[in-house]
């Protein structure tokens, strides 16, 4: 059992939140708060392999009505590694699909006196919803194309870890803008924390109404790559869409795929991340996604990291 660092021995002043439903209701201060704690947690951890006994007693839900690996996976065991209880809810053997609500279902879960939930839901505003509607503290595991907090977070300090601030870098994410969560928290994430943020992918995905939210809007991945010091390659999100995008996913991967070629025109030092899951052929190449360049399995480690420290922040926040 490790012991827990001086960093950690009291919650960071700036933090008062029993929820962490997304990040553009978080202020910088919120947000370098919780990418500090989720440092402390991994340095204290030996790179969150660790055990801590910091939350022993208090119990954790996945509610997760959409499928996950990543970050069903990394809550669970952020939970554990705490020393708290996980248990998983499954939404295909559970009353839902008697047609019991969302809301009867979570407060039935809240009723056997649990501390938090966590929760995914293809709807946008879910996690909002449980929040306004339940005592426990609840986090915002992904609801629809709307944002995934812990995602932007865990790029965030996965970016800060190999450049060590992120303010003044310029990260462009690529791909299918329109429908992706992690693109809207990386956007509001990234802005708060002072990066240039570029939305870059076909117009069928990534229309100028973006700039409304202080981005720079490209449809060509070549022109901007050589101001690139991070890339985020987001994953075509096909479930969410109505109509085609475009003709062909070839046509798209010979646009927009990192490959070797794009790799030689890139800034020497540049980031490849992919929240996952990847389409090997289709945003990233395989010699990308494996190569020297990606950190795309650093993120999944800061996950962790990421969900230990949220788990912990809103555990400790007195009602
Ligand atoms: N895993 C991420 C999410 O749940 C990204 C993706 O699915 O493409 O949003």
């Amino acid at each position: 059992m490790s012991k827990l660092p001086p960093a950690l021995e009291q919650l960071p002043s700036v933090w008062k939140r029993r929820h962490l439903l997304d990040l553009e209701s978080l202020s910088a201060e919120e947000i370098t708060a919780i990418l500090d704690t989720a440092q402390a947690f991994k340095d204290a951890t030996n790179d969150c392999r660790d055990k801590l006994s910091v939350l022993s007693g208090k119990t954790s839900v996945n509610l997760f009505i959409e499928n996950s690996t990543r970050t069903r996976t990394s809550f669970a065991l952020a939970a554990r590694r705490l020393g708290a209880d996980n248990i998983e809810f499954s939404a295909s053997s559970s009353s839902l699909s008697k047609g019991e609500t969302l809301i009867d279902t979570a407060k039935t879960i809240e009723a056997m006196q649990i501390d938090t939930l966590v929760c995914r839901h293809s709807a946008p505003g879910a996690a909002q919803m449980l929040a306004k509607n339940l005592d426990c503290c609840v986090i915002n595991a992904g609801d629809g194309p709307h944002e995934h907090p812990t995602q932007g977070l865990l790029d965030m300090l996965t970016i800060r870890q190999h450049r060590g601030n992120i303010a003044g870098l310029t990260v462009a994410l690529v791909g299918d803008i329109a429908h992706s969560r992690t693109a809207r928290s990386n956007i509001w994430g990234l802005k708060k924390l002072g990066a240039h943020v570029i939305v870059c992918g076909p117009s069928t995905l990534v229309s100028r109404q973006w700039e409304a939210l202080g981005v720079e809007v490209a449809h060509n991945l070549d022109d901007i790559l050589p101001r690139c010091d991070v890339l985020n390659l987001l994953r075509i999100q096909f479930e969410r869409q109505y109509t085609r995008p475009f003709p062909s996913i070839r046509e798209y991967a010979l646009l927009y795929a990192m490959n070797r070629q794009r790799m030689e025109r890139a800034k020497e030092d540049i980031l490849i991340m992919a929240p996952g899951p990847i389409n090997r052929g289709v945003e990233v190449t395989p010699d990308v996604a494996d190569g020297s360049h990606s950190v795309i399995l650093h993120q999944v480690t800061n996950g962790l990291a990421v969900r230990m420290a949220a788990l912990w922040l809103v555990n400790n926040v007195t009602a």
